[in-house]
């Protein structure tokens, strides 16, 4: 396993940000378990987790207004440094950035140990909830939490921050699963309000 300082890497016009590797899942199908980066980025294997003054410095060497989105991701789950992730999108927006979003797994009240839409909310435009599978049974056998309500504190989150109204909620998932489970999901993410995101697989 190749490890970097890969803080920040471009994917088309959107900056992505990497500030962690830590996370509760152990998906079937995570790019981790086959590729040391993603979108022929360097190494995303990160050889500590970042300080503040870490991404500050990797973050002021972009032209941080030119990107149609800053995307809070990586190889991990971003909320595991959700302190960093809302300080690091009060810094961008006052540097004037456009779009800010989170991609997820939902999983950052279970992470966190309280409710953290609300403060999610209000630091980004875009809350993406990788929903995986449209029921319990299947996203317990792809993902492999290491929270036995993943699921349904997966689906709380989802719901909490559509309340706050104050970010787009998206779900989202990825196009290889049978045609029945992508059906299960438009229906869940329907009942939570959100709307329903189907990527192709290398998306
Ligand atoms: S939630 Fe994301 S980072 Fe975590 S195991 Fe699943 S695909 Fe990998």
């Amino acid at each position: 396993m190749k490890k970097a300082m890969t803080i920040s890497y471009e994917v088309g016009n959107n900056l992505y940000l990497n500030f962690t590797n830590k996370c509760p899942c152990n998906c079937t199908f995570c790019i981790r378990t086959h590729a040391d980066g993603a979108y022929g980025s360097d190494p995303l294997w990160l050889e500590h987790e970042p300080s503040m003054d870490e991404i500050k410095a990797d973050l002021g060497k972009h032209d941080l207004t030119k990107y149609d989105e800053i995307v809070f991701c990586g190889y991990g789950e971003p909320t595991e440094r959700l302190d960093a992730v809302t300080e690091t999108a009060g810094w961008l927006r006052e540097k004037g950035c456009k779009k800010l979003r989170i991609n997820t797994n939902g999983l950052g009240d279970l992470v966190n140990g309280r409710s953290i839409a609300g403060e999610l909310c209000e630091a980004l435009d875009v809350i993406s909830v990788s929903l995986n599978a449209g029921t319990r049974d299947e996203y317990m056998k792809v993902t492999r939490p290491r929270f036995d309500n993943a699921w349904e504190a997966m689906q709380q989150f989802t719901a909490d921050c559509v309340k706050t109204g104050s970010a787009e909620v998206v779900m989202s998932v990825v196009d290889v699963i049978p045609e029945e489970q992508i059906e299960a999901s438009r229906k869940v993410a329907e009942k939570l309000g959100a709307v329903l995101r189907i990527r192709t697989f290398d998306d």
